[in-house]
Formats: structure tokens, C-alpha cells, sequence
């Protein structure tokens, strides 16, 4: 997720802030200090509401988070944007209820903190009203702990109401599909919810466009592309999922011998269309020599370095049996291209990106679909 920096860890899971991300604070300074004539009150009132937004921010993601891990499912980070925040997964919940109350966690945690924050501020007597936010927004006098506690609760209501809108990559979008989900197939849950919500886009642009307010165009653009890239992650994952390795490995891939050199292999690189190779020991698979561990060896030894000390023998191999779409997984967690094939220690070929990407085309095109997404993110936008 591009530049980012680690804040803390909580429960294995890393919450990051995007290196864009101190721009939102600047932008809050400006606007409470010059924008709303706070002046300097008004820039450190902005600065301190803003990092409470996020805070904000942060529970939500949590929320989705914890939820996750109870079913079992594994969270990679947590990544704060300019526009929101992102809970990385490590895959879709298989059931739809666990992907309904993985989604709906987020917005929960926005409700329960403006709950909480209104008997405190009910208590505390102070004067929170939501009627106050324009004047607050325009024209602040005064940097109070009612201001603060008005802005806090009323950032909660919009944020948990702004991503119930049922709309990839919203979490309102993801709850639909599970709903769905309950009653028919995944993937066609998937195209439902994505048109249901590429419409919802559609109406929002032109709102925003005659209204003039492009932020809503935006958001609008965000959402349909968002959902766009849902249906074919889902799509991809449909047709990926019911393929295996047999249907799409390289059955004449070369393999280099533990005794080859480093110049053999980047002779076999040129004389051949390959670039990552497995290496055999007659015809027992021991490891494979990636083009990236190639290079790096040959400018730490050179060409006459033997490969069997320096080829990678510590990757698993990919069985002929074994899912398409894991091995895209695997492939992609061990940022390497390709993956040997053996049964039994056997080498039986090579399967790369290239080879799961061509059977995918083809795959697809008699599915009608199209090329594969990104990774699953459920984001956050916010209001
Ligand atoms: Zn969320």
C-alpha cells in the first residue's frame, strides 16, 4: 500500500499511517485557522479534532479487524488514507454471515462510540447539538470541549450512516452481498450488489455534478470503480477456483542441475523463453533459482558460483492437484513468479503468473468475464 509508516500493533496487527496522511492534518489546520477564522486556536482545534477523527477511524477498522480474527481470518494491516482507512485481509470469509458481521462491526463501533459519547456529553452537560456543526465548520469563536465532543460525535453518526450506503467498496456494499448471499450463488450476489451499487454511484455523480459539489462526484467515481474492480475480483476468483494446476502448468519447462553454474543458467535464460528454474537432482525436484535470486547472485559471486548454493530450497512445491487460485496467493506472498511442480518429490514442470494469467483469459472469456482485480480491501471513506 505504497509509503507508509508503522504507528503500533495491536493484536498482530500492524496500523500504519500513509506518508499523504499529515496533509489531512495541514488541511485541518487551515481550515478551523484561516477558513473558519479560528486563527491559531482555531488551526490546534483543528489539528487535535482531526487526529480524534481518526482515532475514530482506527476503532472502525478495529471493529472489522477483531471481527475477522474470531472467524479465523487473518488481518495483514490496518492503513490510514487522506480518505479514510483500510483493513487488509487475507481472504473473503467463506460464509455470508461472517462477511455480513465482519462489515457491519465497522459501522457498529461508529454508533456505540456516538451512543457513549452523547450520555458523557448528556452528563457532562454540555451543549452538543448537531445543529451547531455548519457554524462550528464556518465560524469558530472559541476552542471549547463542547466543540471538540459536537465535532467527535457527530464525525461517529456520519461515518457509521456514510458506509451503510450499500455500495462497494463500502461496507454497506459488502452486507448487501452477504444478504444476498445467503439466498443464491457468491459470485451472482456479487454482480447484484455491484450493479445496485454502480447505480447508486451513477445517481450520486449527477447530484453532485448539478449541485456543483464535486467532492460528491468523487466519491462517486471512487465508488463505481470500487465496484467495478468487486465484481471482477469475485469473477476472477469464480473462474481461478475451479481450475488446478494440472489444467495450466508448463509440462517442458528446463531445469538446471545443483552443479550448474551461474553461467549455465543465464545461458539457459537466453536459449530458452524461461526465467525462473527449477533444479533437479537427477529426477528428484531440490529447489529452484528464481531470475531475481540469479541476478542478485551474480553480482554478490559472479558467474562460476555453483547453483546449489545459492538456489531457493526452502519454497514448497505445487502439487498437480492443487487450486489455481492458491497458488496465485502463494505465488504473491512469496513475491516470486513461479513455483515448481512435483508429486511425490518427483519434478513434474513448472507453473508461472504468465501460465495462471493465460488459462484465466481463456477461462474467462468463455466466462464472460474479464481480468482479475486487486487484492480484497475493504475500505472506508470518509464523509
Ligand atoms: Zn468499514
Amino acid at each position: 500500500m505504497g509509503q507508509s509508516i508503522k504507528l503500533f500493533s495491536v493484536r498482530g496487527i500492524a496500523v500504519r499511517m500513509h506518508l499523504t496522511f499529515p496533509l489531512i492534518l495541514a488541511w485541518a489546520a487551515l481550515q478551523f485557522g484561516v477558513l473558519a477564522r479560528g486563527g491559531w486556536t482555531g488551526a490546534i482545534f483543528g489539528v487535535i479534532a482531526t487526529s480524534l477523527l481518526f482515532i475514530v477511524v482506527i476503532l472502525h477498522e478495529l471493529g472489522h479487524s477483531f471481527t475477522a480474527q474470531r472467524f479465523g481470518v487473518e488481518v495483514k494491516q490496518i492503513v490510514l488514507l487522506p480518505i479514510g482507512g483500510v483493513a487488509q485481509l487475507a481472504h473473503i470469509p467463506e460464509k455470508p454471515t461472517q462477511e455480513f458481521l465482519i462489515a457491519i462491526a465497522g459501522p457498529a463501533v461508529n454508533f456505540g462510540l456516538a451512543i457513549f459519547l452523547g450520555v458523557v456529553a448528556w452528563i457532562a452537560q454540555f451543549n452538543v447539538s448537531l445543529e451547531q456543526l455548519p457554524g462550528l465548520l464556518l465560524n469558530l469563536d472559541s476552542m471549547s470541549l463542547a466543540a471538540l465532543f459536537t465535532y467527535t460525535f457527530a464525525s461517529n453518526l456520519l461515518l457509521g450512516v456514510f458506509n451503510l450506503i450499500p455500495a462497494f467498496p463500502m461496507d454497506g456494499g459488502r452486507i448487501l452481498r452477504a444478504l444476498l448471499a445467503m439466498r443464491m450463488s457468491y459470485p451472482r450476489a456479487t454482480v447484484i450488489a455491484v450493479g445496485i451499487g454502480q447505480l447508486l454511484a451513477i445517481l450520486m455523480g449527477a447530484v453532485g455534478f448539478l449541485q456543483g459539489n464535486f467532492f460528491w462526484v468523487l466519491i462517486a467515481i471512487f465508488i463505481f470503480t470500487g465496484a467495478g474492480q468487486e465484481r471482477q475480483l469475485v469473477l476472477a476468483r469464480s473462474v481461478l477456483g475451479d481450475l488446478t494446476v494440472e489444467q495450466a502448468y508448463s509440462r517442458g519447462a528446463r531445469s538446471l542441475a545443483p552443479g550448474a553454474t551461474l553461467r549455465d543458467a543465464v545461458e539457459l535464460t537466453l536459449n530458452s523463453f524461461q526465467a525462473d528454474f527449477p533444479v533437479c537432482d537427477g529426477a528428484q525436484l531440490v529447489g529452484i533459482l528464481t531470475h531475481a535470486r540469479l541476478v542478485e547472485a551474480l553480482n554478490q559471486h559472479g558467474p562460476d558460483k555453483v547453483v546449489s548454493e545459492v538456489m531457493l530450497s526452502d519454497i514448497a512445491p505445487a502439487a498437480p492437484g492443487d487450486n489455481l487460485l492458491e497458488v496465485q496467493q502463494r505465488l504473491a506472498e512469496l513475491n516470486v513468479d513461479a513455483l515448481p511442480v512435483s508429486q511425490g518429490g518427483a519434478f513434474l514442470g513448472l507453473i508461472t503468473n504468465r501460465d495462471i494469467n493465460e488459462i484465466y483469459r481463456l477461462a474467462s472469456i468463455r466466462a464472460g468475464s474479464q481480468e482479475a482485480g486487486d487484492p480484497y480491501a475493504p475500505a472506508d471513506v470518509l464523509p
